[in-house]
């Protein structure tokens, strides 16, 4: 039989008979080799449907002739993740059915126009029995043994969970706050690439992991994402998702109920992976901040992830103790910065995708363009929307956008804070916030700091003092001297001057 002939039947009762290489020829038509991808792509999704889902709304087909298979990623971990667990399996299932060896051909793409997860449905696979790495892993690296496993059409048996004493109680996760919904941006690029890490995702692991940025910005949606791939990729995790304040509360009740012993287990050993929300209420709660000292230690000492948000940098963080602000730097601070324009867009894009809503022609644009604070505002924006056009029965058009928005006033300009004006003086001079508190001179990150300070000093009702401790605790005198600098510099150095209209323009202060 031909390739082409064999394609043609291959329908899903005879998709498991393995033809041997050399009845078949060498060469595949490109239909053909879109229908045994298809297949190929059926049998390994029947084996893990949901992390399938996950890692594939990253990946796109973009053909498969002559044994070379080519893919497009959204990003290098994704790449990676799929060539590690479920490329052995797509390869050895199309060599199988086709003879040919197999070649994995890459492209990294940002924007993925025809998602692999986003195909409807996938033709159930019979039962067959193939020699295959298991997936998804229990560690992210270490060398896997081949072992043979069943596949079915039936849906996978449920995890038999460790028998191990009840890990802490968990609050909820939102179940659209995944990774594949989450769009990746320059804002956010660094946060992303290591809470994928952290999930085990690949690429290097740190820990703790610190992601902090403002308000509305993901931090929360990237620690669920995190909590539902380690649960989708080990089952038998114990994973304590927790915020900073549900913590001080459960503190304080176990110290009231005498249950501190339980407590202290639970946060200390019947935990695999710690993420905690919202760290900088611990503020001044020095007892709870003790308590978590402790549990960060056993955990990290055991190589336990942690996870931790906060909307400040470690060092900006108030009445925190010192040792534990030092320990927040032991791993990564990855910083999510207020996403740019082609971001915004795309997260409506996401949003309006997965609410079923309807955008008409530049609506998309003239939402991101309008509404630039924060992920949280552009989402109610669109939802504000929706809700109203389906009440009063009229489509998402241009004319029924602008007077909504005018008229909820989302477009006005938000009062910026000092971390704001950090963050945008970063993303304008293309450093880290991180530099803007540190103790570094270099002549670039010290003008930025100084155009931050004055910017600050302009905007803001914040004192000298008050300046100098949000700049990496500096003294007032520094602050006074950095704002008199730029305003002088201002008025004699046209570059400065076009710096400075260019991120006021930023900051909503000249339209
Ligand atoms: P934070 O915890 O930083 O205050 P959240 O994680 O609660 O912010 O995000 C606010 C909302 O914006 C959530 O609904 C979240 O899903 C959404 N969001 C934030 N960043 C993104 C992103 N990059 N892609 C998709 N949705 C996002
Ligand atoms: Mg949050």
């Amino acid at each position: 039989m031909t390739v082409q002939a064999r394609m043609q039947n291959l329908e899903p009762s005879d998709a498991h008979d393995v033809a041997s290489p050399s009845v078949l020829g060498a060469t595949l038509s490109s239909a053909d080799g879109e229908r045994a991808w298809i297949q190929a792509v059926a049998f390994t999704r029947d084996r893990s449907p949901a992390s399938f889902d996950q890692w594939f709304s990253g990946v796109q087909f973009d053909g498969f002739t002559d044994g070379v298979l080519s893919l497009r990623a959204r990003d290098e971990f994704v790449r990676q993740w799929i060539e590690n667990y479920y490329l052995p399996t797509l390869s050895e299932w199309l060599r199988a059915h086709t003879g040919l060896s197999i070649q994995p051909r890459w492209t990294i793409d940002v924007a993925l126009d025809r998602p692999v997860a986003d195909r409807p449905s996938y033709p159930p696979v019979r039962p067959r029995t193939i020699s295959v790495r298991p997936f998804p892993p229990d560690e992210p690296s270490g060398v896997r043994e081949a072992v043979s496993v069943t596949a079915s059409t039936a849906p996978p048996p449920p995890p038999v969970p460790r028998i191990h004493s009840a890990p802490a109680p968990m609050e909820a996760l939102n179940p659209k706050s995944t990774f594949g919904n989450f769009v990746v941006g320059p804002s956010n690029q660094l946060a992303h690439a290591a809470s994928m890490a952290a999930a085990g995702g690949g690429g290097r692991r740190h820990n703790p992991l610190f992601i902090c940025g403002g308000t509305g910005l993901g931090k929360t949606h990237l620690v669920h994402a995190i909590a539902h791939s380690v649960r989708d990729v080990r089952p038998d995790a114990r994973i304590v998702y927790i915020s900073a304040e549900r913590f001080v509360n459960e503190f304080v009740q176990a110290l009231q109920d005498q249950k501190m012993n339980d407590f202290r287990a639970r946060y200390r050993e019947r935990c695999d992976v710690l993420l905690v929300d919202d760290i900088h209420s611990l503020a001044g709660k020095t007892q709870t901040q003790e308590e978590f000292f402790h549990a960060f230690n056993a955990l990290h000492q055991s190589g336990k992830q942690i996870v931790v948000t906060s909307d400040k940098y470690p060092q900006q963080l108030d009445k925190m103790e010192e040792r534990l602000v030092s320990r927040f730097q032991w791993g990564l601070v990855a910083d999510i910065q207020a996403p740019e324009l082609e971001t915004r867009v795309a997260i409506i894009r996401k949003k309006a995708q997965l609410e079923h809503i309807e955008l008409e022609g530049d609506v998309c644009l003239h939402i991101a363009q309008t509404v630039r604070s924060n992920v949280r505002e552009l989402e109610g924006t669109l939802i504000r929307l929706a809700a109203k056009a389906s009440l009063l029965g009229k489509p998402i058009d241009m004319a029924f956008t602008r007077l909504e928005i005018a008229a909820s006033g989302s477009g006005r300009p938000n009062e910026a804070s000092v971390e704001d004006i950090q963050r945008m003086v970063c993303h304008h001079f293309k450093l880290r916030s991180i530099d803007l508190v540190s103790k570094d001179r270099h002549k670039s990150i010290a003008f930025a700091r100084h155009v931050a300070m004055y910017l600050c000093k302009q905007r803001l009702k914040c004192s000298f003092p008050e300046l100098g401790r949000a700049f990496g605790n500096r003294d007032h005198t520094t602050v006074i001297s950095a704002v008199r600098k730029v305003e002088s510099l201002r008025s004699s150095d046209p570059e400065v001057r076009a710096h400075l209209e260019a991120l006021e323009r930023k900051l909503g202060s000249i339209e």
